[in-house]
């Protein structure tokens, strides 16, 4: 949701003619540092970048492997493989799509000689990137357990999670998305997220050598002086420190990033009454079963996801979906698990029995229409098609 104060700051650093990196993404780093209580945060141009480099920084050799969820964006794998790494799928929780730790502890112990075809050998495994799916944490408490038990980093792919917070069940303090969840946490601001800047994405941390060495490798790999360039202070004879990227945000983009910032919350709070509205309003359906809530969650609702229950439906999903297309109802799944994108079953020969959970989820999975600018009419609308397409076709 895009306000005028978006567009005027976006005009008036057009008219600055500061266009790219400088004061504004400072500013930008500076207030969602604060915002999500991280004591670093290097603005890159997607979270795409941002994982890349998290995991740049931490080290992954070619060989090595990651835990990864399989229900996931193509984003969270890719930048393992970016680094010649293994990313070692694993299966997800029934009802929040998050990652199961209980099949990564599986997928550890025998997961990986079968099915892995190359590299031949077992490799070994040095970190985790969990993903807080459609924005509902989860438990940082048991992920940390896991990791450290093990020496893994974790990285977060906190691409839906902000603003989001959990805290451990009975206690009063929450822990914000962000601060200290992770060696680094991972935020996108892709213009169909919670917080937009068109193309975007944050990489926070609480280790200023990690933050160093990403905005580093942000810009080239120059040596940190050269970011005088882009202050106007003007270092001329900057220094090539490592075979860097171009992961730089612009001022152009942190110009819309301030203002989606500061309504954050508001935005949040709309998509938690649309969510509310349709978890009341759909709760009697009894052919869906709606997203899990928890009182020790601050969810950012950034997608509602329904699952079918096939077994009362006389339609599939894909029919579902054609359903609600007919009706102008706008939808997505997320997603197809990894297992079952063709590169990685070709690549590592996973197959889709090595993953049940995610495989019979993925057939059941549309995510509703939920925006900070849907209106009543339109939440009605959504809320009556599902009912009438369940109720047309009950089994
Ligand atoms: C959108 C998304 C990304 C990638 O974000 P970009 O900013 O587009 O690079 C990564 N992971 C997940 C889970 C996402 O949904």
């Amino acid at each position: 949701m895009l306000g005028e104060e978006e567009i005027e700051e976006v005009v008036a650093t057009l008219r600055s003619g500061w266009l790219t990196t400088g004061a504004k993404v400072r500013r930008f780093e500076e207030e969602f540092a604060a915002a999500v209580g991280a004591a670093h945060c290097v603005a890159l141009n997607s979270c795409t970048a941002a994982l890349h480099l998290a995991v740049e920084a931490l080290g992954v050799q070619p060989g090595q492997a990651v835990l990864v969820p399989t229900m996931t964006f193509a984003a969270t794998a890719e930048v393992i493989r970016y680094k010649g790494g293994v990313p070692l799928l694993v299966d997800c929780d029934s009802q929040t799509a998050n990652m199961s730790l209980a099949d990564a502890a599986c997928k550890l112990e025998s997961g990986l000689p079968t099915c892995v075809q190359s590299p031949p050998k077992r490799p070994k495994v040095v970190g985790m990137i969990p993903v807080h799916v459609g924005g509902l944490m989860m438990d940082m408490d048991a992920i940390h357990k896991f990791a450290r038990r093990r020496d893994f980093w974790v990285v977060e792919d906190a691409a839906h999670a902000f603003p989001a917070a959990w805290r451990p069940q009975g206690e009063s303090e929450w822990q914000r998305c962000g601060e200290g969840t992770a060696a680094v946490t991972c935020f996108s601001f892709y213009a169909n997220k919670t917080i937009t800047t068109g193309e975007g994405g944050m990489a926070a941390t609480g280790d200023s050598d990690l933050a160093e060495r990403m905005r580093m490798l942000s810009l080239h790999g120059l040596s940190h002086d050269a970011w005088g360039r882009y202050s106007g202070s003007g270092k001329w004879d900057y220094r090539i420190m490592a075979p860097g990227f171009k992961y730089n945000l612009t001022d152009l983009a942190a110009s819309i990033g301030l203002h989606q910032l500061g309504r954050a919350e508001q935005m949040r709070l709309a998509r938690e009454r649309i969510a509310k509205f349709y978890l009341e309003t759909l709760a009697d359906v009894e052919a869906i079963e709606l997203p899990p809530r928890d009182a020790d969650r601050i969810h950012s609702w950034h997608l509602f996801p329904i699952k079918l229950r096939l077994e009362r439906l006389a339609i599939d999903r894909n029919q579902f979906i054609e359903k609600l297309q007919l009706a102008g109802i706008g939808f997505s799944v997320h997603w197809r698990p990894l297992h079952l994108h063709p590169y990685y079953a070709e690549t590592f020969g996973w197959r889709p029995e090595q993953f049940p959970v995610a495989t019979a989820l993925w057939e059941r999975l549309i995510s509703l229409p939920i925006f900070p600018a849907m209106t009543e009419s339109e939440m009605e609308c959504v809320a009556s098609t599902v009912r009438e397409i369940c109720e047309e076709n009950r089994r």
